[in-house]
């Protein structure tokens, strides 16, 4: 990820900085930058508050937290992440490299292995840990006092099911994590909290996520990344109709014979190999599968889908 917002929230007699971003020299040296602009340092934040449990999100908390001698706020599904992110790493490729193994010939399974475990040891570095003495709950839906003002906070599934954003109806301002941003969120592979050992289908719950949001008055959209955006309900619509359209086309080509992964992955996205897309792939399957318009079968050592 190129950059990630991190949002002040000012008040009469608090300071609110919404996520850390993730920890880096010089993600430290961006948000003094920051706070600089407005003639404020890392000591003038009371508290942190963290949307989701997402490296890029929360890693540099523990280090800011540190330097402002500050709380960091996270919701009671964010608190195993912000209390061992190692081993809630360890549980989500459980089950997020088997999603995708199954999907890979015999003789591919161990470059894809290999693939992950990199990717994996690259974010541990971003991740710094909390002081557990310095972590408070919040709930992950229901009100939030910050800096002053009273905000909803609504539990939005989908990209992470950690993730809550922050609305508040006075004004019509979302805080809106990674729900809404200008580019479609991934709906990230995670272990299913109904069916252990399984993963869950995030894109199902981004499904409900998104008619959840665009049911409120937002004004204004702070997101976590990219930049602020104020037609919520516009750009909710026009990604729901890009899942929908992406997804027809999955099913075409599954329709027209191709039944490997790998094949629609290259048709769908030009060889081109990048995790999010890996994933969003993933997602459209899902949306056929509990559509019932395709099925697998594994063959040839590997799992293979057909139209219904
Ligand atoms: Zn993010």
């Amino acid at each position: 990820m190129k950059t990630v917002n991190t949002f002040l929230l000012k008040g009469k007699n608090e300071v609110v900085l919404i996520d850390s971003g993730e920890n880096s020299d010089e993600s430290m040296a961006a948000l003094e930058r920051g706070l600089g602009n407005i003639q404020m340092t890392v000591c003038d934040i009371d508290r942190i508050v963290i949307t989701h449990a997402h490296v890029d999100h929360m890693g540099m908390a523990g280090r800011v937290a540190e330097a402002a001698d500050a709380m960091v706020f996270v919701s009671e599904l964010v608190k195993p992440w912000a209390l061992d992110h190692k081993s809630m790493w360890g549980q989500r490729i459980s089950v997020m490299l088997p999603a995708f193994l199954q999907f890979y010939p015999r003789e591919m399974k161990s470059t894809v292995e290999e693939g992950y475990g990199s990717l994996i040891s690259g974010f541990q570095n971003a991740w710094v840990p909390i002081n557990p003495d310095r972590i408070a709950i919040y709930e992950s839906e229901g009100r939030i006092e910050m800096a002053g003002t009273d905000w909803q906070v609504l539990h939005l599934p989908g990209h992470s099911k950690t993730q809550s954003a922050f609305f508040n109806p006075s004004n019509g301002d979302f805080l809106s994590a990674d729900m809404l941003l200008k580019i479609t969120p991934t709906p990230v592979i995670e272990p299913d909290d109904q069916l252990p050992g399984h993963r869950n289908k995030g894109i199902l719950e981004m499904m409900k996520s998104y008619e959840r949001v665009r049911s409120l008055d937002i004004k204004t959209v702070y997101p976590g990344h990219y930049e602020v955006l104020t037609n919520a309900k516009e750009v909710i619509d026009r990604q729901v109709k890009r899942i929908e359209k992406r997804t027809q086309q999955c099913l075409e080509f599954i329709r027209s014979g191709e039944s490997s992964f790998l094949g629609l992955y290259n048709t769908m996205y030009e060889n081109k190999f990048i995790l999010p897309a890996l994933v969003m792939l993933i997602g459209y399957l899902d949306l056929l599968e509990e559509r019932d318009q395709i099925r697998y079968e594994e063959r040839d050592g590997y799992l293979q889908v057909f139209p219904v």
